[in-house]
């Protein structure tokens, strides 16, 4: 969002509070008031303004020192040399930027004899989500050990050091160097922070918000005894060398890169992390990232990014340091889940049903790998709940394969002349009257004539469940509505090639396409036309209870309207889905678009064929699926997802959109995502096609 002058100074202020809070909840509570991400991205926006406005940078700014202070209790340490942060990259494109960066910036070194690699090699790590540890070694022994504090001064934490056991308390090496300084990261393993967390909770102490801030908390405790029980473990991933290295050490020669180093603290005693690579390219760089943003599901601990060092020490000397981190080295983050953005304006859905729903529009922000930039915020109390106010910075948030959700807003960051947000009184798209139904949460559109009803109920007729009408999307349907082409789903079936070809973006083979499939959805099923109509709370599982029970669609409408009780005896089928059946024919409307339906060419009844296929297919005193609940994801390579969901339903399953504790099985296909891993969380049973099949085969042995 760009801003006046005049409020370009308001904005740096809240943003240099708000993160100034964040920082001591987050470095000296060891309880943050905010995901990472967002203070990340948050942090980035202050660092652009002030960069583009010097004048505004006060001595306070969060951007004016790294990390926190060191904390009271502890001796005050200063580092011989700065513990500095890293840069971040959140995309592909950020990195790529920076590779090039660094490339150009060496490039006169690369070229230079004295470089022993001149394809700039590059090293590859975890970044391990804990906390940067110096350790002091003075003739092998490990002498100081200090937090990272503001960089430039830690806290010594020298006894509660001691007491990891991956910290060797003297170098494995026959001649050790006279000084020697190691840094790497304490990090407590997602299995033990689950079980200090479990017995905090036992003993009713608050719990720790992640493993990161577990670990801040340990390494500050002053009871070393406290320290040792939390189990810590140590990731070397750096030294400094003393400047006398002398050829009376263990190794004549010092590592002269980042990939010997690693080596060298391995045979020093330390743990190093054994996933680090050599690479070459941005290509392997890339490879390195992609195969670690799965891998690291599987790891014991959390990474929250990977690093990516210049090789050669004598390259990253040259290359340099800026203020904060050093220029030869880049964090590349792993997608947010939740980001902030800046609402840029509140647009209203109306839906098939008439229930008109607020959406938030924002600034494109990429979320769990993909750039988003709406979210439904599904009915007027939820936007009353969230006080939204125009120009507001939300936090957005979508975990997975989950459908964006604006979880909160940061209202310290709120311009004092900003409005609140309400439903509109009218419908956007007619301006009839809108109506807040009792007891219900939605707010509707009640005009039948409604251009927003009648498009929902066009597009829910053709869509994949119902009549399943091959390219005839939204935007056709849009401009079929528009001109007044189509008033009602029976109109559909009224228009013919040359006026479909007279569309703007429309050819005669789309529309040959669009008309043969018209024709040939008249053959679909009966409970698919009776789901089609799109009947408040009639979906496809119960439009098929009820089309099994009322075989065409006079003895429905009859039930429905006369003889509500023949209905409950049918499974699935309670009093809400009754009432709204006998709202739905009584209307005048409806009768009218039954009886037009019948006159382009619909049975609305179940066909001869059909019913044998039934006596075929649902074999009652075989239903061994009963109870199991499916939830299928990813792309099957003998089944499409409808198939799979009626061969699953017919076994007496259920197959539902999402993954909870009550999911019986994950069906897992190709380029499966969230919904896995969410399983992989819940422990619940994945399986294969062919699993699925076995399953199946049960009562379907072809
Ligand atoms: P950082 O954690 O993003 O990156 C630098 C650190 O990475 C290093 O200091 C080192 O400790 C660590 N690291 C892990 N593996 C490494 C490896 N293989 N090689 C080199 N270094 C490695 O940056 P930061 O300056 O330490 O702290 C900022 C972090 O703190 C950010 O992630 C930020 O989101 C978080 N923070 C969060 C809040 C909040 O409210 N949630 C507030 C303040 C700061």
């Amino acid at each position: 969002m760009t801003y006046s002058s005049s409020k370009i100074a308001e904005r740096t202020a809240n943003l240099r509070n708000l993160l100034t809070q964040a920082g001591h909840a987050y470095y000296v509570l060891d309880r943050p008031v905010m995901e990472d991400a967002v203070y990340d991205r948050l942090y980035r926006e202050l660092i652009d303004l002030e960069r583009k406005n010097p004048s505004l940078i006060t001595p306070d700014s969060p951007s004016q020192r790294l990390g926190g202070s060191p904390a009271q209790g502890f001796t005050s340490v200063n580092h011989r040399l700065p513990l500095l942060s890293l840069d971040n990259a959140f995309t592909i494109e950020e990195l790529t930027a920076w590779f090039a960066r660094v490339k150009k910036l060496l490039q006169k070194k690369l070229s230079d004899p004295s470089t022993t690699s001149h394809a700039m090699e590059m090293v590859g790590e975890l970044k391990i989500d804990g906390n940067a540890l110096s350790l002091s070694y003075s003739e092998g022994l490990l002498v100081r050990a200090a937090t990272r504090g503001d960089g430039t001064t830690g806290e010594e934490i020298t006894a509660n050091v001691r007491t990891i056991n991956s910290i060797p308390l003297r170098l494995h090496l026959n001649k050790p160097p006279s000084w020697l300084e190691v840094r790497g990261e304490a990090f407590i393993p997602n299995e033990t922070f689950a079980a200090i967390n479990a017995e905090r909770k036992k003993r009713g102490d608050s719990l720790f918000a992640n493993p990161r801030n577990a670990c801040a908390g340990t390494l500050r405790q002053l009871d070393p005894q406290v320290v040792s029980s939390r189990q810590l473990e140590f990731f070397a991933y750096t030294m400094h060398l003393p400047d006398d290295w002398g050829s009376d050490s263990d190794d004549p020669k010092p590592p002269t890169g980042q990939w010997q180093a690693l080596q060298w603290l391995q045979k020093a005693g330390f743990k190093v992390n054994p996933n680090a690579e050599l690479m070459n390219d941005l290509d392997a760089i890339k490879a390195f990232f992609d195969n670690w943003e799965t891998g690291r599901q599987s790891l014991p601990y959390a990474t929250d990014g990977v690093v990516v060092k210049v090789n050669e020490f004598n390259l990253q000397s040259f290359a340099g340091f800026t203020q904060k981190a050093p220029r030869w080295a880049i964090a590349l983050k792993y997608p947010a889940e939740e980001v902030p953005s800046k609402l840029v304006q509140l647009s209203y859905q109306v839906g098939r049903t008439g229930v008109v729903t607020p959406v938030a529009e924002f600034e494109p922000v990429l979320l769990a790998g993909t750039s988003v930039c709406r979210a439904t915020l599904h009915n007027a109390s939820r936007l009353k709940a969230l006080d939204l106010h125009s120009g507001d910075t939300i936090v957005v948030r979508k975990a997975g394969e989950i459908i964006p959700e604006v979880l909160r807003v940061l209202t310290d960051l709120r311009d004092p002349t900003a409005e609140r947000l309400h439903l509109p009184p009218r419908c956007p798209e007619c301006a009839s009257k809108l109506v807040q139904e009792s007891k219900e949460a939605a707010t509707r559109c009640i005009n039948n004539g409604c251009p927003a009803i009648l498009r929902g109920a066009l597009r829910h007729w053709v869509g994949k469940g119902a009549m399943d009408v091959d390219g005839l999307g939204a935007k056709l349907i849009e401009q079929l509505v528009q001109k007044g082409l189509v008033n009602s789903i029976a109109n559909l079936y009224e228009l013919n090639e040359a006026l479909l070809e007279s569309l703007e973006n429309m050819g005669g083979k789309s529309s040959k396409k669009i008309i043969a499939a018209l024709n040939a959805s008249k053959s679909q099923p009966w409970h698919r036309q009776l789901f089609g109509l799109g009947i408040n709370h009639v979906g496809e599982t119960n439009a098929k209870a009820l089309a099994k029970a009322f075989p065409n669609a006079s003895l429905l409408a009859k039930a429905a309207c006369e003889s509500k009780e023949l209905m409950q005896p049918i499974h699935g089928i309670g009093t809400e889905i009754t009432e709204s059946l006998h709202q739905w024919f009584v209307h005048p409307a409806n009768q009218k678009l039954i009886e037009e339906l019948h006159r382009v060419g619909f049975s609305l009844a179940t066909t001869t064929h059909e019913k044998i296929n039934q006596k075929h297919l649902i074999n009652e005193a075989d239903n061994h699926l009963n109870g199991c609940k499916f939830v299928l994801t990813g792309t099957m390579l003998s089944l499409s997802r409808q198939k799979a969901q009626t061969l699953i339903e017919q076994a007496g399953g259920e197959v539902s959109s999402s993954v909870s504790k009550k999911t019986t099985y994950v069906v897992v296909g190709e380029n499966a995502g969230g919904k896995l891993k969410k399983a992989q969380v819940l422990g619940i049973q994945v399986i294969d096609e062919e699993k699925l099949l076995e399953l199946l085969a049960k009562t379907h042995p072809n």
